[in-house]
């Protein structure tokens, strides 16, 4: 494992010399075809290793604390490779009831086909975990702090309890980011990520990553070999170069989400501010233990006089957009979008209100983006 800091990981490990010309950067493999005579690897594009993919797994598996890493075509190839790489016909699985929607609708529309069963936990307590693994558990899955109401799972209660029961545990570690969060040093095998999302950083990849030991990572290996979600070389090349300045940006992230946090969070105009870092949430202590930052996702509830559409309209600088973790601020509204097929009873239950606005907290100066919302506001 590299004893370098994170920001020399992050711009120098894995990366390809140039040694025909000396140039600065890794070239680009364009190649799909490779020579295998007394080759070793036999390289291709669908096998993880052609040059550009196998310096992007070297860097993930640095930051993540981890032995290997593999990326992938987007954070859902990462995830479901990663999951049917360890469940099979008869088994069980274990999910937190809230993770990202993409990672839930796979599992209810395609786990009963297959034959795997699957239960989500009514809370994220430890307990609530141990109370659904049954004989045919194979797995726990986890993501922390998770979307959109951020609530913080116990990453080192759950991968212990995984280990008590023989279970792979799996975290979505996405809103995280490796710089504010290593899973793996607390105990959990493997570690997935949307790369489309802070690793990539600038709202124009799309890509996923998986970390982990030798044992898991070539498991999960030999079931993308088959699935077939692989990520190009172009887009390969331009996550490492993402990546390079992923330290200093999710740092940035970091200090701008807690000032503006702190800002919502005295405004007589919100209800209630969603936010690791603030004191008053309620996963902050354990938080505080297990990440090295709180991240640049929160989410916070417009009193009830104020219209979260008007509101959207009125800002100026933060864009209304799909996606998150770019180096712009993005707002969403969960109600309208990523719950929208939720009754609202449904939508109550778990808290997410029509007046809850998911905010990813760019790079902008603080003021700036403070003086948006305040506009908003007021307009
Ligand atoms: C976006 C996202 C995903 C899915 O990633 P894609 O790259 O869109 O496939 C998974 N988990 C979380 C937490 C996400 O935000």
């Amino acid at each position: 494992m590299s004893t370098k800091g994170k920001h020399t990981i992050c711009i120098h490990e894995g990366e390809i010399k140039d040694t025909q010309f000396g140039g600065a950067v890794s070239p680009i493999y364009m190649a799909s075809s490779y020579s295998y005579i007394d080759a070793d690897p036999m390289r291709y594009p669908r096998y993880f290793n052609t040059p550009n993919q196998e310096a992007l797994g070297i860097k993930i598996a640095a930051l993540e604390h981890a032995a290997a890493g593999l990326p992938f075509a987007s954070g859902m190839a990462a995830i479901s490779t990663t999951l049917l790489a360890f469940l099979s016909k008869g088994d069980h699985v274990v999910l937190a009831n809230e993770i990202y929607g993409g990672a839930f609708n796979f599992v209810v529309e395609e786990f009963e086909k297959m034959g795997i069963a699957y239960s989500f936990t009514d809370g994220v307590g430890v307990g609530d975990f141990e109370a659904k693994i049954q004989s045919n558990t194979k797995v726990i899955y986890i993501e922390t702090p998770s979307n959109p109401l951020l609530t913080i799972t116990d990453i080192k209660g759950v991968a212990d309890l995984a280990k008590k029961y023989n279970l792979v545990s799996m975290i979505d570690n996405t809103f995280a980011s490796p710089i504010n969060q290593t899973p793996l040093d607390f105990g959990i095998d493997i570690s997935i990520h949307s790369a489309t999302k802070y690793l990539g950083g600038h709202s124009d990849i799309l890509a996923g990553a998986v970390a982990g030991n030798d044992e898991h990572i070539s498991k999960i290996f030999h079931k993308g070999k088959n699935l077939g979600g692989n990520l190009s070389h172009f887009i390969s090349y331009l996550l490492e170069r993402s990546i390079k300045t992923l330290a200093l940006r999710v740092e940035k992230h970091n200090t701008n989400a807690q000032a503006i946090a702190e800002y919502l969070d005295n405004h007589s105009e919100i209800a209630k501010v969603y936010y690791p870092g603030l004191k008053n949430h309620v996963g902050h202590d354990i938080a505080k233990e297990q990440m090295n930052g709180f991240g640049g996702m929160l989410s916070f509830e417009l009193n009830k006089g104020h219209d979260a559409v008007v509101f959207q309209q009125q800002l100026q600088l933060i864009k209304p957009s799909l996606s998150l973790a770019g180096v712009e601020s993005t707002i969403l509204q969960p109600a309208k979008t990523s719950h929208a097929l939720l009754t609202p009873k449904q939508r109550e239950a778990v808290g997410i209100s029509d007046n809850l606005l998911r905010f990813s907290v760019g790079l902008e100066d603080v003021k700036d983006i403070i003086a948006d919302i305040e506009q908003a506001l007021n307009g």
